[in-house]
C-alpha cells in the first residue's frame, strides 16, 4: 500500500501524522510512504530525515492525496483537503465530526473510508489515541499554572515547591482521570501540596494507591470544591463526562472566596470548560483575569509542545495504522477496537453518536 502524509494546514498546527520513526516501521512492513515536503518542519524533522527513513518526498499536498491509498494526518481535513479524498482511500486522523456538519458532508460526499483517532477503543473501553494528548495537557497544566502564578504574570507570587522554612503552594485538581493524574505527577514532582477531587470513589482509591499518601483525595461535593478552591494557589479543571459538555463546577460567585492572584487552569475548555468564567484562549494570549483570579484556558494545549505531542501521538497511532496498511479494510473486520474508529464509509456515517448528532441514517 502507498501511505501518504500531507503537511498539516490547520492554523498553528505543527504536529505531523508520521514521524520519521513511524515511516521506518511502514517501510519495514513493505509499504511505500509519500511525505509532503516540509511536513515535519514543525517538529524539527526535515525532508532528508524522511528520505533516510525510506520515504519519498512529494512536492505538494495534491500529489500526496492523488497517489496515496491511505492518508495519515493529525487534524480533521480542511475543505481544500476533503475535496481531494476518494472512495478507494482510507483516511486515518482526528475527525471530531459530531459538531462539524460541513466536514461530515464533505467526507460523506467523497466516499472515503474515514477512521477517527478519537473513537478507536482499547480492550478496557478506554480511548488509546486520545490518552497521549491528555497526558501532555495534564503535565503542561502545572507548568502553565506555575508560570501564571508568578507576580510579573499577574499571579500571587507563590513558588509551588516552597523552600526550606516556607510552605509549598497548594494545587487542587478537579477530575482525577488521565489529565488529572498527569497534572498531579508534575505538581508532586515540584513539591506542591496536592489535592485531587473526583466523583468516582474507585478512581480515588486508585489515585491513593498510586501516590501512596503523597496527595490528598476528596470526593467531589460543592463543599469540598469550595474548601479546596478557597485555599489553593492553582486549580486545574480536568473533568470529563463522555459525550457531554463539562459541568460548571466552579461558579463566578466562588471566585470572590479565592485568594487574589490564584490561577485557574481549565484543561476541560475543549468541552466548554468547568469554570463558569472560562472562555477559550490561545497560546499567543493564554491568560486573562476575572475578579482578581487568573484564568488559563488554551483549548489545544498539546500544540505548545509539538515535538513531544507528535511523537506521543505516533506512538499511539502506529499499531493500528500498520494494521490498516497491512490488511486494508480487513483490519476493521479483524479488530473491533479499530472498527469502533470507523466514522464514515462509502458515503455513509458508521458511528452512532455522529449519526445521531447530525441526523444521518446509520
Ligand atoms: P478522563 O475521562 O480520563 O477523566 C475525567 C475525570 O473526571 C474522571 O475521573 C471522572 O470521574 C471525573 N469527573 C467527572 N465529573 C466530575 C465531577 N463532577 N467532579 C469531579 N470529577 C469528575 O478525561 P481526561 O482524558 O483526563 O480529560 C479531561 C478533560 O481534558 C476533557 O475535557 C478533555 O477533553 C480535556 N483535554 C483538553 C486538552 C486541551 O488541550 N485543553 C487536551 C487533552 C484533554
Amino acid at each position: 500500500m502507498r501511505v501518504g502524509c500531507p503537511k498539516e494546514i490547520k492554523n498553528h498546527e505543527y504536529r505531523v501524522g508520521l514521524t520519521p520513526g513511524s515511516v521506518r516501521e511502514y517501510v519495514a512492513h513493505g509499504h511505500d510512504v509519500l511525505v509532503e515536503a516540509g511536513a515535519g518542519a514543525g517538529i524539527g524533522a526535515d525532508d532528508n530525515a524522511y528520505r533516510a527513513a525510506g520515504a519519498s518526498i512529494a512536492r505538494s499536498a495534491e500529489e500526496v492525496f492523488a497517489r496515496s491509498d491511505m492518508i495519515v494526518k493529525v487534524k480533521e481535513p480542511q475543505p481544500s483537503e476533503w475535496v481531494q479524498l476518494r472512495e478507494d482511500q482510507i483516511l486515518y486522523t482526528y475527525l471530531h465530526l459530531a459538531p462539524d456538519p460541513d466536514q461530515t458532508r464533505g467526507l460523506v460526499d467523497s466516499g472515503v473510508t474515514a477512521i477517527a483517532y478519537e473513537t478507536v477503543t482499547d480492550a478496557r473501553g478506554g480511548l488509546p489515541l486520545l490518552a497521549p494528548m491528555s497526558e501532555v495537557a495534564g503535565r503542561l497544566a502545572i507548568q502553565a499554572g506555575a508560570t501564571a502564578l508568578q507576580k510579573a504574570n499577574g499571579g500571587r507570587g507563590v513558588l509551588l515547591g516552597g523552600v526550606p522554612g516556607v510552605l509549598p503552594g497548594k494545587v487542587a485538581i478537579i477530575g482525577g482521570g488521565v489529565v488529572g493524574l498527569n497534572a498531579a505527577k508534575m505538581a508532586v514532582g515540584l513539591g506542591a501540596d496536592v489535592t485531587i477531587i473526583d466523583r468516582s470513589i474507585p478512581r480515588l482509591r486508585e489515585l491513593d494507591d498510586i501516590f501512596n499518601g503523597r496527595v490528598h483525595t476528596r470526593y467531589s461535593t460543592v463543599e469540598a470544591l469550595e474548601e479546596e478552591c478557597f485555599s489553593s494557589d492553582v486549580i486545574v479543571g480536568a473533568v470529563l463526562i463522555p459525550g457531554a459538555a463539562a459541568p460548571k463546577l466552579v461558579t463566578r460567585e466562588m471566585l470572590s472566596g479565592m485568594k487574589k492572584g490564584a490561577v485557574l487552569v481549565d484543561v476541560a475548555i475543549d468541552q466548554g470548560g468547568c469554570f463558569e468564567t472560562s472562555h477559550a484562549t490561545t497560546h499567543s494570549d493564554p491568560t486573562y483575569e476575572v475578579d482578581g483570579i487568573i484564568h488559563y484556558c488554551v483549548a489545544n494545549m498539546p500544540g505548545a509542545v509539538p515535538v513531544t505531542s507528535a511523537h506521543a501521538l505516533n506512538n499511539a497511532t502506529l499499531h493500528y495504522g500498520l494494521q490498516l496498511a497491512d490488511k486494508g479494510l480487513k483490519a476493521l473486520v479483524d479488530d473491533q477496537n479499530l472498527r469502533n474508529g470507523l466514522n464514515v464509509h462509502k458515503g455513509r456515517i458508521t458511528n452512532q453518536a455522529v449519526a445521531e448528532a447530525l441526523g444521518y441514517e446509520m
